[in-house]
């Protein structure tokens, strides 16, 4: 059977979506953690979850495995992310083909970032440039497909500003996207004002925020490096000043929560949360659902 769209999926919504994103380990112990995580977040019931897409030949096929593994599961509707990375037009085309026959009704469509130790992102040999030429390329091939895209509150790093990048978000939504995931933020201000700007910028597409729960002061400082976003000074001195990872761990899920809080009383068309791989989201997602 195949899965019900993301879009169907929001327009039935009678309240907000909530989905996890989970990534495809690196070894077997991996696996066993993500699996332990997965079995324990699965009592949330979340609307979807899905799984980033790495680049290079084994990354992609640990995108597809992780899929079936949540699928077997029990997860409802899984997603897998992919991007243009390292991979010609044909071949994104196979693993599009590859997906939909497995019925997988849902893609997250990326550029991607560049490979590791490459500083910038390279198309590849009859590839692809941008994420909106990869939506068209889903779209034309497998039109029953909904495709996710990336959006930036605090915009994209190699954008020049937040409205040339808006601008590139309808690119891409034009070419057929059905809703938008945002990159994570602590402030929800960002949010607050990136889909105002979008809104007013005409794109009507839902956009859902991206939270992540902080673990420690040394990951967020390793993630902000990357995607560029504002890391709070008060979060970032409580984190500092934790006595362990423990603590740290909860200072991140409670001020979590109060972001979480603020964004459904705020009407958000849903959740979507970072979980790492990681079950320690669980109790926060247990209070959002009562
Ligand atoms: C929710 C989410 C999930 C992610 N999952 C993954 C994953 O699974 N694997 C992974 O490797 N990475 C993932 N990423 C990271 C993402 O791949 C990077 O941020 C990447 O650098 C940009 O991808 P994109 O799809 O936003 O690209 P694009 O939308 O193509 O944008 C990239 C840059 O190009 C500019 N641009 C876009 N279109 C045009 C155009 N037509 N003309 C000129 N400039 C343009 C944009 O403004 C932006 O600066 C994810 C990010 C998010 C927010």
């Amino acid at each position: 059977m195949p899965d019900p769209t993301i879009a169907e999926l929001l327009k039935q919504a009678a309240r907000p979506l909530l989905s996890f994103e989970f990534f495809p380990p690196k070894d077997d112990a991996g696996l066993a953690t993500l699996r332990q995580a997965a079995e324990r977040l699965l009592t949330a019931h979340p609307d979807f979850v899905t799984v980033t897409y790495g680049a290079g030949g084994s990354a992609r096929a640990r995108t597809l495995e992780v899929c079936d593994l949540l699928r077997h599961m029990g997860f409802g509707t899984v997603m897998p992310h992919l991007t243009c990375v390292a991979s010609s037009r044909s071949e994104l085309t196979e693993v599009a083909d590859e997906l939909h026959r497995r019925g997988y009704r849902n893609i997250m469509a990326l550029r991607g970032d560049p490979p590791k130790g490459e500083t910038a992102f390279r198309v590849a040999k009859n590839g692809l440039a941008h994420a909106s030429d990869l939506v068209a390329l889903l779209k034309a091939r497998h039109p029953d497909i909904c495709c996710g895209v990336a959006g930036y509150p605090e915009k994209h790093p190699e954008a020049s500003s937040l409205e040339t990048d808006i601008q590139h978000l309808k690119i891409k939504l034009a070419a057929g996207a059905d809703f938008v995931t945002t990159q994570l933020f602590f402030e929800n201000r960002f949010y607050t004002d990136f889909v105002r700007r979008c809104r007013a910028a005409g794109i009507t597409q839902p956009i859902l925020p991206g939270i992540m729960p902080a673990l420690s002061h040394r990951q967020i400082q390793r993630f902000m490096a990357v995607c560029g976003a504002t890391f709070p000074p008060p979060l970032a001195a409580q984190l500092a000043a934790a006595a362990d990872d423990a603590a740290a761990a909860q200072i991140g899920m409670t001020w979590a929560q109060r972001q979480i809080e603020a964004l459904l009383r705020d009407g958000v068309p849903g959740i979507h949360l970072y979980v790492l791989n990681r079950a320690h989201a669980a109790p926060l997602i247990a209070s959002l659902r009562r």
